[in-house]
């Protein structure tokens, strides 16, 4: 129990009232306050300056109709939103995720840990996310496509170069990207950097599709250098079958590591030999058709499935829950390292609750948090608006080099301010507060806006 128990209970009370139906944004603003009032506390400026009251209001919240017609003739409604929650370190910035559990809950929470996130890359994003209860499964390219203008030419209003850049995130990838980007050129007439994960020929970085998962791996390799260990010879449990957890994989393998499985909606594999980057390949053609299913996987590779079920039960070193958030509870936790797993570290946002973080923390396993682990993504967006800004696009070694060196440095920032005094380094203080600081002297930097 934390000595200042009583500020973080009556803070997450005063919020809970008036959030009271967003059970994921609440989840995600109680984790940062727990680590974060004790450093206020103690900081006195941001205790007067309120900031910790002001953070957790978004500066905008838009919500919008989303009209279409169906490759049948039908008109079809979806709830479009952007959450423009913070723009004291620079433009809002955060991906847009279509899928039919979407909700303002959900999309709060992403905006939130995503201001704290972007801090932490040192790179100039504000925070936001944004995205529609639209299912891309199932649907012909012409339905997505007309989805996609209709969601634009709402959107486009709101957003810029300058003010608000989105990207992709679970349900948007580089198709989406384009038929909204076209969109916006179209309405606006300008071809500017207003979407990252664009495509190379037009205006993308290299290496973006594949940052958030090669960033996670190479935190990962950091955090196994604090105990002088490596990814070598690893095995490796990873959740989803989507971007994040293909190219975490591939980086697995390219270090010497062993991932043993992959998972979707439906359940998981299991492969004790590994999957290899041959099945990898495999796996993104597979998964390049959206409705295909990772249960094929099984039937090729003769393997075994499990309809219904998450990986956590599987005998890893390493765990990389990709997929998306509450994904891994409690009982995983303890499974996980009754198995003898020593490092977990979140490539999805908030896979893990809030039961299941603090298992981790007490059994001082190395825990990186989404915020850190899987912030290589946003990193890569940022280099991308740069690559935009000056018009010259950077080379496939310079861009990895760049997303190596920022993981390093969120690496070193969380060891600044999470090591304890018996050498434990606890990522979820050192992500939380490391992102909390750039931001919160800013916000003081410009008064009360
Ligand atoms: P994709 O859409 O490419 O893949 C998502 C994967 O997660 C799929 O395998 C999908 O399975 C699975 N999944 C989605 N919803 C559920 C669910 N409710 N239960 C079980 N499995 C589910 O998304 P990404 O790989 O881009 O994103 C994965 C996670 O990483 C998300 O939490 C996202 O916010 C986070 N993230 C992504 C970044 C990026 O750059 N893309 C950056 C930082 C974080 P199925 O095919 O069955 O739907």
């Amino acid at each position: 129990m934390s000595k200042y128990q009583n500020q973080i209970d009556s803070f997450m009370k005063e919020l809970e009232l008036k959030n009271s139906h967003e059970p994921e944004f609440i989840q995600a603003v109680e984790e940062v306050a727990e680590t974060v009032i004790p450093f206020i506390e103690k900081n006195i400026k941001y205790k007067t300056a309120k900031i910790l009251k002001r953070i957790v209001e978004p500066e905008r919240v838009i919500q919008f109709r989303v009209p279409w017609i169906d490759d049948a003739g039908e008109p079809q409604v979806n709830r479009g939103y952007r959450v423009e929650f913070n723009s004291a370190i620079g433009p809002y910035k955060g991906g847009l995720r279509f899928h039919p559990s979407v909700n303002l809950s959900i999309l709060k929470f992403l905006g939130f840990e995503q201001i704290f996130k972007n801090s932490l890359t040192t790179l100039p994003m504000g925070g936001g996310k944004g995205g529609s209860d639209f299912n891309p499964k199932g649907k012909s390219d012409n339905e997505v496509m007309k989805f996609c203008q209709s969601f634009m030419t709402e959107l486009s209003r709101h957003i810029g170069p300058n003010t608000d850049v989105p990207a992709g995130d679970i349900g948007v990838g580089g198709r989406e990207i384009g038929y909204m980007f076209g969109q916006y050129k179209k309405i606006r007439n300008a071809f500017t950097g207003v979407l990252t994960g664009k495509g190379t020929n037009w205006g993308g970085s290299l290496i973006r599709p594949e940052a958030t998962g090669y960033g996670l791996v190479y935190f990962v390799a950091e955090m196994l250098k604090t105990r002088e260990d490596s990814l070598n010879g690893k095995t490796v449990t990873v959740s989803g079958s989507g971007n994040v957890a293909q190219f975490a994989c591939e980086k697995l393998i390219e270090l010497g590591a062993k991932p043993v499985t992959l998972s979707d909606s439906g359940g998981f594999i299991h492969d004790p030999d590994g999957i290899t980057q041959e099945k990898l390949e495999y796996v993104k053609e597979l998964k390049g058709e959206r409705s295909a299913r990772i249960s094929e996987y099984a039937k090729k590779y003769n393997v075994e499935y499990f309809e219904g079920k998450r990986p956590w039960s599987i005998k890893c070193d390493v765990a990389l829950p990709c997929a998306t958030q509450n994904e891994l509870d409690f009982g995983d936790a303890k499974k996980l390292l009754k198995n003898g797993c020593f490092v977990v570290a979140e490539g999805a946002n908030m896979p893990s609750t809030t039961n299941a973080v603090h298992h981790f923390v007490d059994k001082k396993i190395l825990y990186g948090p989404g915020k850190a682990a899987n912030a290589g993504g946003v990193a890569i967006s940022g280099i991308e608006m740069s690559q935009n800004s000056t018009r010259i696009p950077l080379t496939r070694e310079k861009v990895d080099s760049l997303l190596k060196e920022i993981m390093e440095r969120i690496h070193t920032t969380c060891v600044k301010y999470g090591s304890e005094k018996d050498g434990f380094i606890n990522y979820v203080d050192g992500s939380n507060i490391g992102g909390f600081v750039r931001v919160a002297d800013s916000m003081i930097d410009q008064g009360i806006v």
